[in-house]
């Protein structure tokens, strides 16, 4: 896989590490950077096409859970399919400045450039763009602009730009746009999602007065309302004129001004976006005119001042700091910064598959926010978590709607969805992957164990794992033929070339976990608090016996393990299946999943991404040592690494088992997903669930860090490459930094009054002003 960035490291080394730019305009790139340089907030996001409209692959701006439904339409129907599909509409793109000069419009893919360069600084979360142009009448003029998605004002981007005339005097126009992009181009990728053939917004009120416009739409079907509007500040000593106009689905401001040489133009820009399932007339726009007001009140440079605060915030925690390599350092960076961007204001959302950096994946959310994107909030940002898990809590309800549709009790939580509704299609890779309730319960159970709060359990993560933990009741049964085993049939799990088996092992061993932590926190609850216990159980309708159950099934849960090969089985049959002819692939025939019919790859021993390897770091208690090794031994040269889900777990586990070379080149793999374009659709957005896991591969492979069950554990394991690997988690509100050298390494409690923690098998306690400091594990070696 190629490592190669399409984005290089600045030139400036007191940013080293921190910014991810271009420095030549590079239209071969064009979608991909779009994505690489889109800004976002977890609420909003612009895609990082040029402020002039053009060249653009997939321009538009990504609104979290904004959507349009549509009847999905099977030629061959079948009971309790999914009905209704769901897909992230193209809301209102306010990033448009063109500019004209001398009547000569602007465009970077035709415009000869003296200069070009575009920087995403991660250290202040903004988009820099500075250009030279030296237009057909032969005038130099500098073009500079910034934007950003507010952090601290969710519905908030702010632009600024720029125009200096460098060596004559020149008339300008610029027209600020808010403008509703066509239908995008159908495609077969079933990772990009559907488009649609037809606008799916429809106008319902324009408004322009003074710098302002204002736009009120809705969607079509599923009738969700959208206010969004624009508002400018001009400063400039040269004389000019404007004018704003507001129709349909569109708006515009038209600024005419004469400048002298060196007389600089600057336009600052706010676009506001608003959106609601349900608003009173009029809300919403009156909503966009206060983030407008507020806005323009603040000026851009206040506004990029708050986005500095509260980026420098995140990288208190969040930063992972590795020595000897800048443009690692700078992809490592990329990762964790697009976690931020995904989620950081997402209040009341999901994680979408792309964050809000494109629209693949239909903007839906998957497992990839719980086993992916969770373990790197609750270390580092536990009040993102929190609101992560909170919505899944809020969906409580549609799943038990769903799990009622195809016949069970307890809740059955979506494979894909944005309104709560399974909105799969493909039920052997959707409905089918029953799993993803006890990833769900899972992240809950982490979340609570690292944070310590206990209110999340009681005001409703005891209601999602009692009625996840149902589900595997009426799933499974005791099988006679397994003398009494707890076997589940028919389900998909993780790696979805192989589907609709029996007894996955990691469903097993998930739905386990979910089973025995379902116990466990009822049983808490009882004796913590009576009164809530009672509410609980008489809500959902809960008895002693049933809880009695779950324990019984957890205890007898069935996981297939093949004892001569010594390793735990993906599933019952797996090993019926044929080989993969691997060695008769060409490298163009991956991914797989575009030049195989399905069952081609569920006929055969061929993995999309980890399956029983995952388990091996999740659930890593339920294998032995041995067994983990044998495993992935058995497992890794199956596995294409077509879904971007595998590769960091299966440096996480090379990591563990003793691999250090494969450890490093996963992790490469990735970091470097979207950097390098690896999986060739960056350009449909990022790959939020690798930026996790990449963290993952860091913090859990090569720091070692397991607290699943809330007792901090560090192996640290320091690639040879590297010289150094620093990094900070918080647990249970006390932040801990590990500093690994090959010398030794060193744990600092930054913040709280005092932690036990184990490092490689020996218990330390942690104390404030107390560094804790152990000779490394110099270098890691194979075994
Ligand atoms: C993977 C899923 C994942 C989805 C969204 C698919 O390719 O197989 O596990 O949830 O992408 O990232």
């Amino acid at each position: 896989m190629s490592h190669e960035p399409l984005a290089h490291q600045d030139e400036d080394h007191t940013a080293a590490g921190w910014l991810v730019a271009e420095r030549r305009f590079e239209p071969a790139n064009l979608g991909p950077l779009e994505s690489i340089f889109a800004v976002a907030n977890g609420y909003l996001g612009l895609r990082g096409t040029p402020e002039e409209g053009t060249p653009a692959r997939d321009p538009g701006a990504v609104l979290n859970g904004f959507h349009e439904t549509w009847p999905i339409v099977y030629p061959e129907d079948a009971y309790g399919l999914a009905r209704t599909g769901q897909t992230i509409v193209n809301a209102p793109d306010g990033s448009l400045i063109r500019l004209f000069v001398d009547d000569e419009p602007f465009d970077v893919a035709t415009a000869r450039l003296v200069r070009f360069e575009r920087v995403l600084d991660m250290r202040m979360g903004v988009l820099v763009r500075e250009v030279e142009w030296e237009t057909p009448q032969g005038r130099r003029m500098l073009v500079r602009s910034r934007r950003l998605a507010s952090l601290e004002h969710r519905h908030l981007a702010a632009m600024d730009y720029e125009v200096v005339p460098l060596d004559g005097a020149v008339h300008i126009a610029i027209s600020s746009e808010l403008v509703t992009h066509g239908p995008q181009d159908a495609s077969d990728d079933p990772r990009r999602g559907k488009g649609f053939a037809d606008k799916v917004l429809v106008p319902v009120e324009a408004r322009a007065e003074d710098q302002r416009c204002v736009l009120q739409l809705a969607t079509r079907n599923s009738g969700l309302a959208l206010a969004c509007g624009m508002e400018h500040d001009v400063e400039t000593d040269g004389a000019i004129s404007m004018e704003t106009s507001a129709e349909g689905d569109g708006a515009r401001l038209v600024l005419l001004a004469d400048l002298e040489p060196g007389q600089p133009l600057r336009l600052q820009k706010y676009v506001a976006y608003h959106w609601a399932a349900q608003a009173a007339p009029g809300d919403l726009v009156a909503r966009v005119d206060r983030t407008l007001d507020r806005a323009a009140r603040d000026g851009y440079d206040r506004i990029e001042w708050g986005q500095r605060r509260a980026v420098k915030d995140f990288w208190r925690r969040g930063d992972i700091q590795l020595d000897g390599n800048d443009d690692l350092q700078r992809a490592v960076r990329f990762n964790l910064f697009q976690l931020m961007q995904a989620t950081a204001r997402g209040e009341g959302f999901g994680v979408p598959a792309k964050g809000l950096t494109g629209r693949g994946y239909e903007g839906h959310y998957f497992w990839d926010t719980e086993i992916y994107v969770v373990p790197f909030l609750t270390h580092t940002r536990p009040q993102w978590a929190k609101q992560v898990l909170d919505f899944r809590c809020g969906m409580l309800h549609a799943a038990r709607r769903r799990a009622r549709e195809v016949g069970h009790s307890g809740a059955l939580y979506p494979w894909r969805t944005i309104s709560g509704d399974e909105a799969s299609a493909w039920y052997a890779a959707g409905t089918a992957q029953y799993h993803i309730n006890a990833d769900i319960a899972y992240a809950m159970h982490h979340y609570n164990r690292v944070t310590g709060d206990l209110g999340f359990m009681l005001d409703q993560g005891a209601e999602v794992l009692v009625e996840t933990a149902r589900l595997w009741m009426e799933l499974g049964f005791f099988s006679e033929r397994r003398g009494g085993r707890f076997c589940i049939n028919a389900v998909t799990g993780p790696d979805e070339y192989t589907t609709v088996v029996d007894n996955n092992a990691y469903t097993n061993l998930m739905a386990k976990e979910n089973l025995e932590v379902a116990v466990r926190v009822i049983e808490w609850l009882e004796a913590r608090d009576p009164k809530a216990h009672a509410r609980l159980a008489s809500d959902v309708g809960l008895t002693a016996a049933e809880v009695e159950g779950w324990r019984r099934a957890a205890e007898l849960m069935y996981v297939p393990r093949h004892d001569e090969l010594g390793i735990v089985l993906q599933d019952e049959r797996f090993l019926e299946r044929k080989r993969w002819d691997f060695e008769g692939t060409p490298p163009d025939q991956y991914p797989l999943l575009l030049h195989h019919h399905p069952l081609e790859l569920y006929r055969h021993q061929v993995i999309k991404q980890t399956d029983v390897v995952l388990a091996t770091y999740l659930v890593g208690h339920h294998f032995s040592e041995e067994e983990k090794r044998r495993t992935f031994d058995y497992y890794d040269p199956l596995t294409t690494g077509d879904s971007s889900l595998s590769a960091c777990i299966q440096s996480v586990i090379a990591s563990e088992v003793g691999y250090p070379d494969a450890a490093l080149d996963y992790f490469l793999d990735a970091c470097m997903v979207d950097l390098a374009d690896a999986h060739g659709n960056t350009a449909d957005g990022i790959h939020i669930a690798s930026c996790g896991g990449t963290w993952l591969a860091l913090v859990a492979g090569f720091g070692g860090l397991r607290d699943f069950d809330g007792d901090v554990r560090f192996d640290p394991r320091l690639p040879a490459e590297w010289g150094r690997l620093r990094f900070r988690i918080q647990v249970r509100g006390q932040l801990i930094e590990v500093d690994m050298t090959h010398e030794d390494t060193t744990y600092t409690l930054l913040e709280g009054r005092g932690l036990l923690i184990e490092h490689s098998g020996e218990q330390l306690r942690l104390a404030p002003g107390v560094p804790a400091c152990r000779p490394g594990q110099a270098v890691a070696e194979a075994a």
